[in-house]
Parts: structure tokens; sequence; C-alpha cells
């Protein structure tokens, strides 16, 4: 089904009885050539774009919920690519160009806003460190400014200027970041892989894998048994627990992060806002929400929800670089489980088990991925070679040493 402005016009006249389900809702066939298990933003696009760009179609995502209900659906929703290490960098640049198109490819409301994301910076060091991070996204390709204190206070100047314990010296905007409809990008891209004949599999939790001397052959789900010629995960928080199924250890742990929303307010944060020396960060939603996060619980955990402790550690944070939060009446918290890698960065890659595939490591960051994870994954599992883009987002790196530490802060998953 198209959207079209006369659409939505005729729809009002009619009361809205007009609208079919955008996707079907298939009970699972006995074999397919290729199963992602996770219905969540990277399995939907790997499944799109496997289809899509490869033209392999007959394809199911499984999912144990509904889509889009989890990580995907419960996110901050921002979109940047402001990294620094290559490996990381030509990665999350690709994936915002594909943000950026993303709209037309669909046909679909994403609600991208590239409205900015401003990192501020409290230290000459930290000055240094963003001039350095904005020359090499300068060098992919990507926009960066590095703004001194009158800089932001132009841009923000709603920030703490009189703190004496993180004065602001400073910034790097990243004028084409921004923040997009989360539920939408999945069901955007649910759409597309149903139009394409994906099996979209509701409610269908993957219980086990079915391995003969090595290779993958299929997996048991609690609607049955599915034979399959690649199975490829991308289940997130849950990473790890697949991936025992199938006898693998994985350098991935699992933590709660949460994020609040308060009630409507008139336009008062330009784009995202990011105080990382207090770790809080914030947005404003189109209904005018300040939207905004900090830190992890910082134990690992599979609990989805929000608890006192972490709401107040972000508070504290939140008050200490935007006072006037404390005017502001908070409406909901929530969590997700995040599958915190060892370094910080994502895995795209084969396993032990032969044609057994792997998508996870995502950490707090996976969401601006969305579209270049599954762009791929896919490449991945249609050719069996990394997508020059991720080639660095491999297993072994924690086997090698070789690793992808953007924030320097060594082998300690709840540190990135
Ligand atoms: C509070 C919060 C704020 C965040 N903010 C940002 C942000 O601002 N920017 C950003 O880039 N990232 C952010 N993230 C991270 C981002 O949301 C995740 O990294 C990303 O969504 C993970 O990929 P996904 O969408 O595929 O995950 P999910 O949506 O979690 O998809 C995984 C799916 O796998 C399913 N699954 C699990 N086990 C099984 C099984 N056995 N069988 C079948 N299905 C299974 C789950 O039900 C789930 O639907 C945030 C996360 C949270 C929680």
């Amino acid at each position: 089904m198209g959207y079209s402005g006369f659409k939505v016009f005729l729809e009002g006249l009619r009361g809205n009885t007009g609208w079919k389900p955008v996707w079907r809702d298939p009970a699972p066939k006995a074999h397919y050539d290729v199963i992602i298990i996770g219905g969540g933003g990277h399995g939907l696009t790997t499944a799109y774009y496997l289809a899509k760009n490869h033209g392999i179609t007959n394809v199911a995502v499984l999912e144990r919920g509904y889509l889009g209900g989890g990580n995907v659906g419960r996110n901050t929703t921002i979109v940047r690519a402001n990294y620094l290490l290559p490996g990381n960098s030509e990665f999350y640049s690709h994936s915002l160009k594909l943000w950026e198109g993303m709209e037309q490819e669909l046909n679909y409301n994403t609600m991208m806003s590239q409205r900015g994301i401003l990192n501020l910076a409290h230290s000459d060091g930290q000055m240094d460190a963003f001039a350095r991070r904005g020359n090499q996204m300068r060098l992919q390709g990507d926009d960066a400014v590095l703004l001194d204190a009158q800089g932001v206070r132009d841009h923000a100047s709603f920030l703490n200027f009189d703190s004496q314990r993180f004065p602001i010296r400073g910034g790097l905007l990243h004028g084409r970041g921004g923040t997009a409809r989360h539920d939408a990008v999945a069901w955007g891209y649910a759409r597309g892989a149903d139009q394409f004949g994906v099996d979209l599999i509701q409610n269908c939790e993957v219980t086990g894998f079915k391995i003969e001397a090595g290779v993958v052959k299929g997996v048991e789900t609690t609607r049955g048994s599915i034979s399959a010629g690649k199975v490829g995960m991308a289940v997130a928080g849950r990473t790890s627990q697949v991936a025992a199924m199938a006898g693998l250890r994985l350098p991935v742990e699992s933590h709660a992060l949460q994020a609040f929303v308060s009630e409507g307010l008139k336009p008062v944060v330009p784009g995202v806002v990011t105080f990382g020396m207090g770790h809080f960060y914030v947005s404003q939603s189109d209904k005018g929400g300040l939207v905004f996060g900090g830190d992890l619980d910082f134990y690992n955990s599979y609990a989805a929800r929000g608890n006192m402790p972490a709401m107040e550690h972000v508070m504290e944070a939140g008050m200490a670089m935007m006072p006037m939060l404390g005017n502001a009446k908070l409406l909901r918290g929530w969590g997700g489980i995040m599958d915190m890698s060892m370094d910080g960065s994502p895995i795209i890659d084969r396993t032990p088990v032969q044609n057994l595939y792997l998508n996870g490591g995502w950490c707090y960051g996976g969401f601006k991925a969305t579209p270049a994870s599954g762009w791929c994954y896919a490449h991945l599992l249609a050719t069996d070679q990394p997508h020059p883009v991720a080639s660095r987002f491999t297993l072994n790196r924690f086997e090698t040493g070789q690793l992808l530490d953007e924030e320097g802060t060594g082998p300690r998953p709840n540190r990135h």
C-alpha cells in the first residue's frame, strides 16, 4: 500500500476504514534459503536488502514477540556519523547516507530530522580530541564544525554556562546528525521486505539450532522446526543467549539502558545535545517532549525496564548541564537490553558453525547503524564475503587483539 497526501485525505473522509495491514501474517514454511532470527531494526533491514540487493526472497524473519517491540522501538532515535576510528568511520558514514535516502526508498515517513548533534567539551584536552575527531569526520566526507564557547552559547543558550565543575569550553557540531522516528523505521523496512515476499513471522521464538557435523541446518521454534540454507542472528540484547544455543560463547554482555521523556514543551532543544562528561544527552521530539538518557545500569541484566537509581543518576547529570530540566514534568521512562561487546564496536561475521552468521554487539549505538547493518549483513549472507565498509567488524578481533575501541576504555563492556 502506497501512502500519499491524497490517500490520507480520502481516508479522513471515510473514517479511516480503508487502511489494510501493511504486511502479511504468514505461517512458517518448512524451509527457507535464509532465516533471520530477530524482527528488530537489524533483522528487518537484513531481510529487505537480501531481497532488494541480492534477489534472495525465500527468507523468513522469526520474531519471538512483535516486530519492532525490542530496542528498535525503545531507543532515543539518535542518528549520526561522528566516529573516529577507521573501521567504524566508513561504516557509519555509509549508514548516514542510507538514512538520508530512506524515506524516498521506502515511501514511508520515518520523520528523519537532521537538526544536528552537538557534543559538549569541558577541557582543552577534550577540545583537542574533538578537533581530531572532526578532522577525521571531514576526511571521511562527513561534516563537522568545532565551536568555541560562544558558538555553543549561540546554538544552545539554555545550557549551564556557569558550571564550575564542567565549564563549557566548546563543542563539536555534526550538522547532518539528528533523529528519526524509530518505530516507523521498523515498520517501513517490514513493509518493504514483505513486498519482496519475505515472510515476517511474529510470536515465533527460536529455542534451538539444528546443527549436523558443524553445519547449521535450521532452527527449532515455538512454532515448530524450520530448515534453512543459512541462519543469521540479529537478536541484539539476547545475542549471547541465542548464540549459546549453538554452543558459542561470545565476547558480549547484556546490560540495561534506560531513557526518559518529559511532558511536551515549546521547541527549545536544537537537534541533539550530548554531555559526555556527565553522560547525559537530550533531544526534543516533534510532540515537544524532551527525550533523554545517560549511562547503562552498569550490571548485567535482561530486565528491559526502568529503576530509580539509574533514573536519579541520569537526572543528576541532566540537571548539571541543563538546569531548566528541573521545571519539566517527567512523563515516563523505559529500558532496553544492550548487547555490549568488549570493545564497544559491533560484530557482523560468520561464526565457527558453518552457515550460521552473527550480527550483534551494537551496544547502545545500533539504531543509527540500522540501514548499513542490514545492507552489510545481507552482503555477508549472500556472498560469504564481508562488505568493505564492515570488514573490521570481525569476531576474531577479540582473539587477535585488533580491537575497535572508539572510546579507549579497554575491555570493559559497561564502560563503552
Ligand atoms: C534506551 C535506549 C536508548 C538508545 N538510544 C540509541 C540512540 O539514540 N541511537 C542509537 O544508535 N542507538 C540507540 N540505542 C541502541 C539501539 O536501540 C540498539 O542497538 C538496536 O536497536 C539493536 O538492534 P535491533 O533494532 O535489531 O534490536 P531489537 O529491536 O532489540 O531486535 C532484536 C529482536 O530479536 C528478538 N529476539 C530475541 N531473541 C529471540 C529468539 N530467541 N527468537 C526470536 N526472536 C528473538 C527480540 O524480541 C527483538 O525484537 C538505544 C537503546 C536503548 C534501549
